[in-house]
C-alpha cells in the first residue's frame, strides 16, 4: 500500500495554495470545491480534475445515472411538479420570449417536422377528419355556407387570381383528367346529347331565326376585319355546293399564299387569287390543299374554267408565264396528289374531258344547310 502523501498549506505571495492529489499541480484554495470533512475544508482533487472524473463517470454509467435520475424524479414527482410550476410562473416572459425566438430561428425545421408528422399520420388523420365530418356534416355545411356568403367577394377575387396565375397548371390538370376519364366522359357526352340534342337544336334554330339580322351584321363585320378567313370559307362553300371535298383550312390557305410568295406561275407584280387548279365547274377537284395555287388575279380571271394545260398554250398567257415556276408548281401539286407529274397531267385532262354533272337538287340541299 502506497504511503499517503502529506498535504500541507503552501504560502505563495500571501495566498494559500495546496497540491492536487490527482494532477499534482499546486493551486490556490479557490480552485478546490468545499468539503466540510476535507483537509482545510476543501476536497483533495482540484475542480478541473473532479469535473474530468464526473464526466468520465457519467460516460461509463449513462444508463445507471439516467435510471437513478428517473427514479428520483418519480419519487419526488409532486415536488418537481411544483418546482417546475414555480419556475415557469416566475420566468413567464423570459420563456415566452425564448419560445418566440426559437420558433423564429427554426421556422423551417418546425414546418418540416409538422408536415412530416402529418404525412406519417395521414391515414389516421384522414380517418379522424372523416369521422368528425360525418358526425357534424350538417353543422359544417351550414358554417361553410355562412362563410361563403359573408366572404363571397373575397372568395371570387381569390379564385379569379388563382385561375389567372395557374392557367397552365389547370389546363394540364384538365387534360390529364380528360385523358384518364376519356371513356366516362364520352359516355356522358353521348347520353347528354341523346337527352338534350333535340332541345339544343331547336333552341339554336330559334335563336338564329330571332337574331338573323344581328348575326348577318356581325358576320359581315368579322369578314371585313378578317378578309383571309372569308377567302378560305368562300372557297370551301363553293366546293361544298358542288359536293366536292372541301377541307381547306384557313391556316392552310395562308400557308399556300406564303409558300409561293405571290403568283405561283408568273412574276406578275399584282394581287393573287387562290385558284382551283382543276376548276370546280368540272365537278372534280375541290377546295383542298392539293388543288389550290395562288395565281396573279389577271391570270386567274383568264384561266377561268379552261383546262390549264390547254390554257397555257395560248400565246398571250405563255408570254406572261415563268416556265420554271410553272413546272415547280406542277411538281408541287403532283406530289400533294401522290402522283408523278405525268400521271397528274393525265388526271387533270381526264377531269376536263369527263366533267361530272352535279345535280341542281344537291346544290339546293347544301344551300339550305349553309344558312
Ligand atoms: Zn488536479
Amino acid at each position: 500500500m502506497a504511503m499517503r502523501k502529506r498535504i500541507e498549506l503552501i504560502n505563495i505571495d500571501g495566498a494559500c495554495h495546496k497540491e492536487c492529489t490527482k494532477c499534482g499541480s499546486i493551486k490556490k484554495l479557490e480552485e478546490y470545491s468545499n468539503d466540510k470533512k476535507g483537509k482545510f475544508g476543501k476536497q483533495s482533487a482540484c475542480k478541473v480534475c473532479r469535473a474530468k472524473e464526473n464526466k468520465e463517470y457519467l460516460k461509463n454509467n449513462a444508463e445507471k445515472v439516467a435510471a437513478t435520475k428517473k427514479r428520483y424524479r418519480e419519487e419526488n414527482k409532486e415536488a418537481f411538479k411544483e418546482r417546475d410550476c414555480r419556475y415557469r410562473e416566475a420566468n413567464k416572459d423570459r420563456i415566452r420570449e425564448y419560445m418566440r425566438q426559437y420558433q423564429q430561428l427554426n421556422a423551417e425545421a418546425i414546418r418540416e417536422r409538422k408536415s412530416r408528422w402529418h404525412f406519417e399520420n395521414k391515414d389516421d388523420q384522414n380517418g379522424k377528419a372523416r369521422h368528425y365530418y360525418s358526425k357534424h356534416a350538417e353543422k359544417i355545411r351550414e358554417r361553410n355556407k355562412q362563410y361563403y356568403l359573408e366572404n363571397i367577394d373575397v372568395i371570387k377575387e381569390r379564385n379569379k387570381k388563382y385561375i389567372v396565375k395557374n392557367t397552365q397548371i389547370i389546363a394540364e390538370r384538365k387534360r390529364l383528367y380528360a385523358k384518364k376519364n376519356a371513356e366516362v366522359i364520352a359516355a356522358y357526352k353521348k347520353q347528354w346529347q341523346e337527352d338534350n340534342g333535340q332541345r339544343i337544336r331547336e333552341q339554336r334554330k330559334q335563336f338564329r331565326q330571332e337574331n338573323a339580322d344581328k348575326i348577318k351584321e356581325s358576320k359581315r363585320k368579322y369578314y371585313k376585319e378578317n378578309p383571309h378567313v372569308k377567302v378560305a370559307s368562300g372557297q370551301r362553300r363553293r366546293a361544298r355546293l358542288k359536293q366536292l371535298p372541301s377541307d381547306l383550312a384557313t391556316a392552310q390557305a395562308f400557308e399556300i399564299l406564303n409558300r409561293f410568295n405571290r403568283c405561283a406561275i408568273s412574276n406578275l407584280d399584282e394581287g393573287t387569287h387562290l385558284d382551283h387548279f382543276i376548276c370546280l365547274a368540272t365537278g372534280h377537284g375541290g377546295t383542298t390543299l392539293s388543288n389550290m395555287l395562288p395565281i396573279a388575279s389577271s391570270l386567274n380571271i383568264s384561266k377561268n374554267h379552261y383546262n390549264p394545260f390547254e390554257w397555257v398554250q395560248n400565246k398571250d398567257v405563255a408570254a406572261q408565264l415563268d416556265i420554271k415556276k410553272w413546272h415547280t408548281a406542277l411538281k408541287y401539286l403532283a406530289e400533294l396528289n401522290e402522283m408523278t407529274v405525268k400521271e397528274y397531267r393525265d388526271y387533270v385532262n381526264y377531269c376536263y374531258t369527263h366533267p361530272r354533272d352535279l345535280s341542281e337538287e344537291s346544290y339546293k340541299k347544301d344551300e339550305d344547310r349553309e344558312t
